[in-house]
């Protein structure tokens, strides 16, 4: 038996892991399957230290590492069940490997949706970013194209436009947008494209150049955002448990000790209802991890 289960070994799972391996007193296994929005990141740039970035993927080896460095074990899985026995916890991976613990911290994250367009993985958090409070910096004064779908799309090219007077929105699925936005983009001067986008196009590793269109036009672009809407939340293994979620699939959880409403179910990260940014994920991974730690010394005395 486990004294914690952390399942999700991304940002805000390896805080947990790394404070939890320095109480040096107890048993805390890591599940992960190596996905995830932290893999996806190939520069997070608003991290303290690291004024010219840091990948997703460096900042999980070396938080593996560090993890590892204080007696944290790791199992590569995808748990697809959980379930409360007795006053502990099993969970059940894709393996069919059962695994049980006292305590339990989910920091499974949520998945982005977009489409499969040729070149963009390789400019995400380089050159074409998700997130406005993380990144609105980097494309001040930059020609700029969001790359989405529908009300989505829209939102974050309004929302952009503070940082930019040259933007433009693709509305790459061509799914509705309302009129009462359409008017906003025209009155704000945010330009507004009905295409599928077929390649982005790059100079270097992940610098964008621009976007080709499905009719051959290529529109020119120093920066880009991507909001298609309809990002999965992972919480089905809350769900499984009981833990209440927010009407967007977000689980709920006590804001001090991050405890959900399971008692020893534990949520930090971007699966938690806040904003989503890896210094959150981290201070969300380090507070639940000092609460899993006082349940686990009450359960001892
Ligand atoms: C392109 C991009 C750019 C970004 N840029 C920034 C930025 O500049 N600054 C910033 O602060 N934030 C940025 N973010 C957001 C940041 O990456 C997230 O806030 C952060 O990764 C959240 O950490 P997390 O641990 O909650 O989730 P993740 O890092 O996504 O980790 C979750 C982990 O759980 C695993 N997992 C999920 N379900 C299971 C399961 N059932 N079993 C086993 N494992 C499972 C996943 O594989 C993954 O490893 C960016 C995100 C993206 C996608």
């Amino acid at each position: 038996m486990n004294d914690c289960i952390i399942v999700g070994g991304g940002i805000a799972g390896l805080q947990a892991a790394i404070q939890l391996g320095r109480y040096s007193a107890y048993n805390v296994l890591v599940i992960d399957n190596g996905k995830g929005r932290s893999t996806l990141c190939r520069n997070y740039h608003n991290i303290l230290g690291w004024p010219d970035g840091i990948s997703g993927e460096k900042l999980r080896s070396l938080g593996k590492k560090q993890a590892e460095s204080v007696g944290v074990q790791f199992a590569h899985d995808t748990v697809k069940r959980a379930e409360a026995h007795n006053r502990s916890f099993v969970l059940t991976g894709e393996s069919g490997k059962p695994y049980s613990t006292k305590t339990l911290l989910l920091a499974t994250g949520l998945t982005d949706r977009f489409p499969n367009i040729p070149g963009l993985v390789s400019t995400l958090g380089r050159t074409i970013y998700v997130c406005p409070d993380c990144d609105g910096y980097e494309i001040e004064n930059r020609k700029t194209l969001v790359l989405g779908a529908g009300n989505s799309g829209a939102d974050m090219a309004l929302l952009l436009r503070d940082r930019t007077d040259d933007i433009t929105y693709i509305n790459h699925e061509k799914t509705a947008v309302d009129h009462g936005r359409i008017e906003q983009l025209n009155d704000k001067g945010i330009g507004y494209v009905e295409k599928e986008i077929v390649e982005v196009e790059c100079q270097g590793d992940g610098m964008i150049r621009g976007v080709k269109l499905e009719d051959g036009e290529a529109l020119p672009a120093e920066r880009g955002f991507i909001s298609f809407g309809g990002n999965q939340v992972h919480s089905e293994l809350a769900a499984q448990l009981g833990a209440e979620l927010e009407h967007n699939r977000h689980v709920k959880a006590d804001p001090r000790s991050k405890m959900t409403s399971v008692k020893n179910v534990w949520v930090a990260g971007d699966l938690g209802v806040h904003s989503q940014l890896t210094t959150v994920a981290m201070g969300d991974g380090a507070t639940a991890a000092i609460w899993i730690h006082k349940a686990l010394s009450r359960m001892r005395f």
